[in-house]
Parts: structure tokens; C-alpha cells; sequence
């Protein structure tokens, strides 16, 4: 049996950031991943950042690609029936800005950096169980296609994002959720983007972003009905879907391209509390999910990590679970103030199935609101580039 201080599940963003904080500081951990690294890798997911996540990368020595080919952004626009308004983001909060830099890229150098530094990643593992949660000595058995392994670790962090396993060990949890009745379907296509900025936009027909994961590959959504099937949107009907929404004036800038990556994500927000029994601590799409409008999930995970390293950090260092005690109402702070502005900003932006014409004209006035208050925009600034990272008591 293998003797670790963290064993960590998940190899997303959420269990490699944390690793390395641990491992860094001459922690001992052990990464259980189930699927292999290149699928971790390829994944298409987030792609906004903000800036405390590109700066851990940089802490970690991971940085050095998302500092030449992360592009910063300093303002976000909205597009309101194909009229846009820009929200000056590092006007409103003292120079801040966000990042695009795609999951798929923080991945690959969350993993080469965890080959160059030796950290203990093991891929493909499966049909994980865990003993003695609540004694001081906690077993982590698994399989693997040749048999299989087990460790002994004083905690678990549970990284394994809303399928995995480790929320199940809760046994105290109460889960917090809503479903939204829509999906976004989402493109990715090797032609330039639309506009140097993400454009939201606002449209009769549903919602729609433009967005891109560098100057030569766009990344686009609209919003479908929750059950479409993606057989019924041939390549065709979503460029000219985009267009639609984004109306004629910006839509000349959309330009077209073979989509390589199609996909539906259905839209829902979840929270679990508390996001910690005995010795398992949960971290990430594991303890939460907001929808991706606001751009916070992965942003999330990271401010959890960077808690539960430093709770972890302290316990190693001289023996204090204060900071243990206080992770899940700590964490939790910040987490419902992502869902506030995921679900706030999701509500304001998408049409809903039954919506009125009372309930459209609110969005427009809300809309119109935030194009000409500066007060609005700087709260909507101050939460799109990330709230600060730690919160204490
Ligand atoms: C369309 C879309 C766009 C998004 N855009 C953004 C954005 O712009 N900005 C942003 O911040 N976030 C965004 N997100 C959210 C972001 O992708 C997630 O919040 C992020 O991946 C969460 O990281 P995680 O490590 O907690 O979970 P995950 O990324 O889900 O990682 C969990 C890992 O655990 C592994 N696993 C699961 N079960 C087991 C098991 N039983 N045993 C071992 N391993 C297991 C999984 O294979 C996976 O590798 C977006 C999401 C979507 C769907």
C-alpha cells in the first residue's frame, strides 16, 4: 500500500491545481484520474479566465504558454437586438481583465508541468472506494486494467467534477439545484473570430456568444431547447442561427468555417453543503456547477484549491484543523456569489420557453439599465473578473 498525505480524485483543473500547490510544498499526493490524458486534454470547456487563475499558473511555473498566447481581455460587450455596448472591465476594477486561454491548453501545461516535477498522476483508474473517512488513517482502493492499487492518506479531496464519485461519501450533504429549461450548443471552428472581444447577445430567437479561443479559432454557442438533438442542427443552421441572433451589423464580421467540435451542454446551477465531511473535502464541478454564462466554473475551482491547499498547508505544518473546519462556509462564501451573477446574468440574457411579453420588456429595461448606469457595469465588472480568491471568516 502507498502512503500519502492528499489523495487526490480527479485530474481536471481542479485535483492538477490543487496537486501541485500540495506537491509543491513537499506534500505527498496521489492523483486518481479515470479517464487518460488525452481526453482530460482534448475537452472542450472553458475558456475565459480570470486573473487569479493566470496568475496561479504562473506561481506554479505553468504560465509561460497562457503569458504569450492568452489573450487579455480588458472589456466585454453586449448586444442587445444586434446593438452592442462594451463594459470597460479594467476601467471599472483598477485595470483587472480576464483571459482567454482554453481548458484544453491550462491542461496540457497543468500535466507537462506535473511530468516535469514528477507528481503522481495515475490515468485510467476506475471503480473507486474509500475506508475509514472518519478515523485518522483513510484507505483509497482502485482499479485498473493490470489490477489495480490502494493508499493510505490522512484526507481525500474529492476533484471529481458532478459525475464522480466522492460527493456520494458525504453523508451530511444537502444539494442546492436549479435547471434551466435551454442548452448551449457550442462550435469551434479555425476561423477568425468575430469580434476582438466576446459579444453577448441578447435576441428574440435565444441568446448568443461569440467568443474564441485565439485570433484564428472562434468559439460560438446559442441557446437551444433543453432536449434537442444535435442531428437537428446541421452546420449550415447554426452559422446562419449566429448571424440571426447577432444581427446584420455584426453578424458581417461572423466569418464561416468547418465546425471540428459540436457539442450540447445543458444549462443548470448546483451546490452542495457543506462541501466537507470528516476527512473528505470537495473541491470544484464536485461541490458546484454554475452555468457557463458568467465564465466561473473552472475560476471556481481554483479559488476552492487555493483554501484547501493553504487549509491542508496549515494542519501539515503544526497539527491546526481550523482552517479544515472553516473550508466549506469559506468556499462557500464565494461560490454563491458566482451563482448570483451565473444566474443573474443567465436569467437576463437567454429567453425562456414561456416567457412573456411583460417578462421580455423587464430584460430590456435591465439590459438598457446596465448599458447606462455606470454603477451597474462596475458591479458587473467586479464579478465577471472574479470576486477576490480567498475568503476568510
Ligand atoms: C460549455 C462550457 C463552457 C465553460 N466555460 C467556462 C469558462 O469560460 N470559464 C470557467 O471558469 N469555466 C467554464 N466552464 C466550466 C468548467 O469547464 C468547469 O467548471 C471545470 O472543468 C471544473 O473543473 P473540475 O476539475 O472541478 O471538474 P472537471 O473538469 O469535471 O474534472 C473532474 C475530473 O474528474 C474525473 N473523474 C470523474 N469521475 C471520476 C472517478 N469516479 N474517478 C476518478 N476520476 C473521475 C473526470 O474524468 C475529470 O477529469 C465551462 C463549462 C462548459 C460545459
Amino acid at each position: 500500500m502507498n502512503i500519502a498525505d492528499v489523495a487526490i480524485i480527479g485530474a481536471g483543473p481542479a485535483g492538477m491545481f490543487l496537486a501541485h500547490l500540495l506537491h509543491q510544498q513537499g506534500y505527498c499526493v496521489v492523483v486518481l484520474e479515470h479517464r487518460s490524458r488525452p481526453y482530460v486534454e482534448a475537452r472542450v470547456r472553458a475558456g475565459v479566465l480570470e486573473q487569479g487563475t493566470v496568475d496561479l499558473l504562473h506561481q506554479l511555473g505553468a504560465g509561460s504558454r497562457a503569458g504569450r498566447d492568452g489573450l487579455r481581455h480588458e472589456g466585454v460587450n453586449i448586444a442587445v437586438d444586434g446593438k452592442a455596448f462594451r463594459i470597460d472591465l479594467a476601467e471599472l476594477t483598477s485595470g483587472r481583465a480576464v483571459t482567454v486561454y482554453g481548458q484544453q491548453a491550462v491542461m496540457h501545461d497543468l500535466f507537462e508541468l506535473a511530468e516535469r516535477e514528477r507528481v503522481n498522476v495515475l490515468f485510467e483508474v476506475d471503480n473507486i472506494k474509500i475506508d475509514g473517512i472518519d478515523g485518522e488513517a483513510v484507505q483509497i482502493r482502485w482499479q485498473t486494467e493490470d489490477g489495480g492499487g490502494s493508499a493510505q492518506c490522512k484526507f481525500i479531496a474529492g476533484c471529481d467534477g458532478t459525475h464522480g464519485v466522492s460527493h456520494r461519501y458525504l453523508a451530511n450533504a444537502r444539494r442546492f439545484e436549479h435547471r434551466y429549461p435551454f442548452a448551449w450548443l457550442g462550435i469551434l471552428a479555425d476561423v477568425p473570430p468575430a469580434h476582438e472581444e466576446l459579444i453577448y447577445g441578447w435576441h428574440a430567437d435565444g441568446f448568443t456568444l461569440a467568443s474564441m479561443r485565439s485570433p484564428s479559432r472562434s468559439r460560438y454557442y446559442v441557446q437551444v431547447d433543453a432536449d434537442t438533438p444535435l442531428a437537428a442542427w446541421p452546420e449550415a443552421r447554426i452559422w446562419d442561427e449566429i448571424c440571426n441572433r447577432l444581427g446584420p451589423r455584426l453578424s458581417v464580421n461572423v466569418t464561416r468555417g468547418n465546425a471540428f467540435e459540436t457539442s450540447i451542454a445543458p444549462l443548470r446551477s448546483l451546490v452542495t453543503e457543506p462541501m466537507s465531511y470528516k476527512r473528505l473535502f470537495l473541491a470544484g464541478d464536485a461541490a458546484h456547477i454554475v452555468p457557463p454564462t458568467g465564465a466561473k466554473g473552472l475560476n471556481l475551482a481554483v479559488s476552492d484549491v487555493i483554501m484547501l491547499a493553504q487549509a491542508f498547508s496549515e494542519f501539515f505544518r503544526n497539527g491546526s484543523e481550523q482552517g479544515l473546519r472553516s473550508y466549506s462556509s469559506r468556499a462557500l462564501q464565494r461560490v454563491w456569489q458566482a451563482q448570483r451573477f451565473s444566474w443573474w446574468f443567465t436569467r437576463l440574457t437567454h429567453r425562456m420557453p414561456d416567457q412573456s411579453a411583460y417578462a421580455r420588456r423587464l430584460q430590456a429595461a435591465e439590459l438598457e439599465q446596465l448599458r447606462t448606469s455606470a454603477a451597474q457595469q462596475r458591479v458587473f465588472a467586479e464579478n465577471y473578473v472574479g470576486l477576490p480568491m480567498q475568503v476568510y471568516p
